[in-house]
């Protein structure tokens, strides 16, 4: 086994999770972040079918199911007229033992993550410590930290870039970020009033289209959300603004009653793939990989992934018992794989489906999902590929896919 920890750049939930992954094996890693402690914004909010499965092997599913809510359905809205298609969990339940989306904000995820390896004599987690630079040679990494007392240089056999969409890890390879942002910007609200008091049968996971001002309505256990693209003429200063944001609710809502507000936060959204998701022995996961529209609550849920998936093919390669080369090849392939063909065409469709203009076509994407969601097998494989049970079952995760 090694002697020097692996260095996980960034301590959001991709970075835990692999973290919490290879310390339950014994394997020591120092977990680096900019920050000074993991970061409490509630940001995603769904676990889907295929990363509580995943998360089993972590022992973490249990403690989540405690926290989160269960989601058993998603709709599809029109903003005039209405629920027109209603994806009912209940269609896969013979397929997994959790037949819903969880609800739960990705802050109570890295929590409890937190506490547990605060707990483990193999896991180091330093706050305030940036990474700046990666050096590779042929025995190693070398990564050059910022810290409050001045600059470090830590040698490691592996380095693991888990620092976000920004990733400076990335950066530092020279890799490219290929895709596209969206033209919108989107603002994301939380109120604790109940949504469902104003539209009735509401889901915990709504998708409402609207050629002007789609809408994004889920729920957390804190909170129910709002998620809306601000016109182009209207500043983020005037987005934030209190008396606009009620007005974006009452509108949504169709009442005139006011809203506190517990979260409020501004976001641009891309679809974005790394050239290649390692080179030598930096390797990339997560946010730093891969960023989609949050139209299917896919990004987090990837990251969880590649974690799960990276661990696996790492603990392989310390026991000996496999080749870095190939492993790290063929991680970077199947990860690809998953964020173009499976993350990428889900997040873009669902985006399409809410914000399309031309109403002829609009109508023609709504018929198609209304016939899918009453057709009970096509429901079923659309339940299986947005619930990431598919993209596990045909690409595998960090072993071949079971036959
Ligand atoms: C508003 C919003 C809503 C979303 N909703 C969903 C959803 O419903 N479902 C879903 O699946 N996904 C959703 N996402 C996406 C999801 O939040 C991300 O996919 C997820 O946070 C990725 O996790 P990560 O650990 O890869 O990166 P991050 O969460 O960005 O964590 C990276 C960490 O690295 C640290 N860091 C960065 N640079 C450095 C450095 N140089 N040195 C040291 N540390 C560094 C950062 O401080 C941070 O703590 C949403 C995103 C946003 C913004």
């Amino acid at each position: 086994m090694q002697k020097e920890a692996i260095i996980i750049v960034g301590a959001g939930p991709v970075g835990m999770t692999i973290a919490e992954m290879l310390t339950k094996q014994g394997i020591s890693v120092t977990v680096l972040e900019k920050n000074n402690s993991p970061s409490k914004e509630w940001r995603a909010s769904t676990f889907h079918a295929g990363t509580l499965e995943l998360l089993e092997s972590l022992g973490v599913t249990d403690e989540l199911m405690k926290r989160g809510l269960i989601a058993d359905k998603v709709q599809y809205r029109d903003r005039q007229t209405g629920l027109y298609a209603e994806f009912d969990f209940r269609h896969i339940q013979s397929e997994t033992k959790y037949p819903f989306r969880l609800q739960l904000p990705q802050s109570t995820y890295v929590q409890v993550l937190y506490e547990r390896l605060q707990e483990c004599p193999h896991a180091t987690i330093r706050f305030n410590a940036e990474l700046l630079q990666v050096e590779q040679d042929e025995g190693g990494v070398t990564a050059v930290i910022q810290t409050p007392d001045g600059m470090e240089r830590l040698r490691t056999p592996y380095l693991l870039g888990a620092d976000g969409a920004r990733s400076a890890v990335r950066k530092q390879l020279g890799l490219t970020f290929d895709g596209y942002t969206y033209e919108e910007r989107f603002l994301l609200v939380g109120t604790p009033v109940a949504f469902d008091r104003y539209l009735p049968d509401l889901a915990y996971v709504n998708y409402v289209s609207d050629p002007e001002e789609f809408l994004f309505i889920l729920r957390v256990p804190e909170a129910w959300r709002l998620l809306y693209p601000i016109p182009p003429a209207i500043t983020d200063e005037e987005a934030l603004d209190d008396e606009n944001i009620q007005r974006s609710l009452q509108r949504a809502l169709k009442t005139e009653d006011r809203f506190p507000i517990v979260e409020r936060m501004i976001y641009r959204v891309h679809q974005r793939v790394a050239e290649t998701f390692h080179k030598g022995r930096v390797i990339l996961l997560g946010d730093a990989a891969h960023i989609n529209s949050p139209m299917g609550g896919l990004g987090l849920n990837n990251g969880i992934h590649d974690a799960v998936d990276l661990g696996r093919r790492l603990i392989r390669i310390l026991q000996s018992q496999s080749d870095q080369e190939s492993e790290l090849a063929t991680y970077t392939t199947a990860r690809r794989k998953v964020a173009l063909d499976y993350v990428k065409e889900i997040s873009e469709k669902n985006t399409k489906v809410m914000k399309e203009k031309d109403p002829e076509f609009r109508l023609r994407l709504q018929k198609e999902m209304a016939e899918q969601a009453k057709d009970p097998q096509r429901c079923r494989n659309w339940l299986l590929r947005s619930a990431m049970i598919a993209s596990i079952r045909e690409q595998g995760i960090g072993e071949p896919p079971a036959s």
